[in-house]
């Protein structure tokens, strides 16, 4: 099944490094509708639990730190062939291999710290959506 959404995060250096606006700028001329938004913070459980499915990995632990290190924009988008289009838009993990023009190779820095997450899946884009925002803020 394909749904025309999906969920993105602007990360902690981005909204540090005063990209908050570029970005949400940059998200909308590439065609995304704006569903919902929310400007907030994560704590260590809550990014934890956000990023549970990368428990086992090695860079879980700073992920978690660098996620709840401040402030954070979480939206849902919409888009026919949102998920995709959105990691496209993005690009790569590591900004160094993002392509030219996309807002990771635009506003981030460091694999660890790389400006936005993006979901992965329609699955994921929807429980990830649900993590933030309840069902009356995301009609
Ligand atoms: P995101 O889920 O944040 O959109 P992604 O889907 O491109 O990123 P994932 O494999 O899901 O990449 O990794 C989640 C996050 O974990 C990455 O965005 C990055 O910040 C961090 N990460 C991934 N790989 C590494 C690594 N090798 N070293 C350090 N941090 C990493
Ligand atoms: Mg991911």
């Amino acid at each position: 099944m394909t749904t025309n959404r999906t969920f993105t995060m602007i990360k902690p250096d981005a909204i540090a490094n005063g990209h908050m606006g570029a970005i949400i700028d940059h998200i909308i001329k590439a065609g995304f509708k704006v569903i919902a938004l929310k400007y907030t913070s994560l704590s260590p459980e809550m990014a934890g639990k956000f990023y549970e499915v990368h428990a086992e990995r090695p860079f879980y632990k700073d992920l978690v730190a660098f996620m709840s290190s401040g402030p954070i924009v979480a939206a849902i988008l919409e888009k026919d062939n949102a998920v995709a289009d959105f990691r496209t838009v993005i690009g790569a993990t590591d900004p160094q291999k993002a392509d030219a023009g996309t807002i990771r190779n635009l506003y981030a820095k460091s694999i660890d710290a790389n400006a936005v997450h993006g979901s992965d899946s329609d699955e994921n884009a929807m429980i990830e959506g649900n993590f933030f925002f309840s069902a009356f803020e995301r009609n």
